[in-house]
């Protein structure tokens, strides 16, 4: 691997992996790139993990600029968060995009160390919301036998809580007001299968957000 004088690898390898990537894409679509330059006109807000088996865009097999994305560890919506926030204003307000997805995955990372005691450092605080949703359904989890299982309901559940999250925002809820259209769906990914399970808590409107409870 090339390195730099001060022994530095300068990652050739993903540079010619760009330089290739970009070529096929013009091969397929000579006006690819030229048409994506002047605008971004997605129609998805994806809110994801930043787990590396989770790649947002190949997952839903959607090009440059079909998918507006935000990624954080466990991906949390807190509506403190002025990251996650100013994501989902210029997503709604601007962009206008149809729909947010709210995508976990089970055997999530940030889900495990959120609840099994071991001190990390700063990730403990931004992890709290999960340890909120553990408490909440602890009679729920604490019931289901089997470790990897009881993990696997609080990943689905970490998503539903964010759900709820994004679908009781302010910018959500005044698009909703104007006549704006956009849903809520919460899902979860398989590392195992590639597929996407829909946890069918989708909400697109005030009495959808009244039901989720
Ligand atoms: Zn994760």
């Amino acid at each position: 691997m090339p390195v730099n004088a001060m022994g530095v690898a300068m990652l050739e390898h993903l540079k010619a992996n760009n330089r290739a990537w970009a070529e096929r894409k013009v091969a397929a679509d000579a006006g690819f790139f030229k048409r994506l330059e002047g605008q971004q006109a997605p129609q998805y807000l994806w809110i994801g993990c930043s787990d590396s088996r989770v790649p947002a865009n190949e997952i839903v097999d959607l090009d440059p600029g079909e998918l507006f994305v935000h990624r954080n560890v466990a991906n949390l919506a807190p509506p403190q968060d002025a990251n996650y926030l100013s994501v989902l204003q210029f997503a709604v307000d601007v962009i206008k995009v149809k729909h947010v997805m709210v995508v976990g995955h089970y055997g999530c990372g940030g889900v495990a160390a959120a609840i099994d005691g071991k001190r990390r450092g700063l990730v403990d605080h931004w992890l709290h919301p999960i340890r909120e949703v553990y408490h909440e359904h602890r009679h729920e989890l604490q019931a289901i036998a089997e470790d990897g299982k009881m993990h696997n309901r609080l990943c689905e559940l970490n998503v539903i809580r964010q759900v709820k999250n994004v679908a009781s925002d302010v910018f959500i809820q005044e698009a909703w007001a104007r006549g704006q259209a956009v849903s809520v769906h919460g899902w979860v990914y398989s590392l195992g299968t590639g597929l996407v399970n829909d946890l069918d808590v989708t909400v697109t409107n005030m009495d959808d957000f009244e039901k989720l409870g």
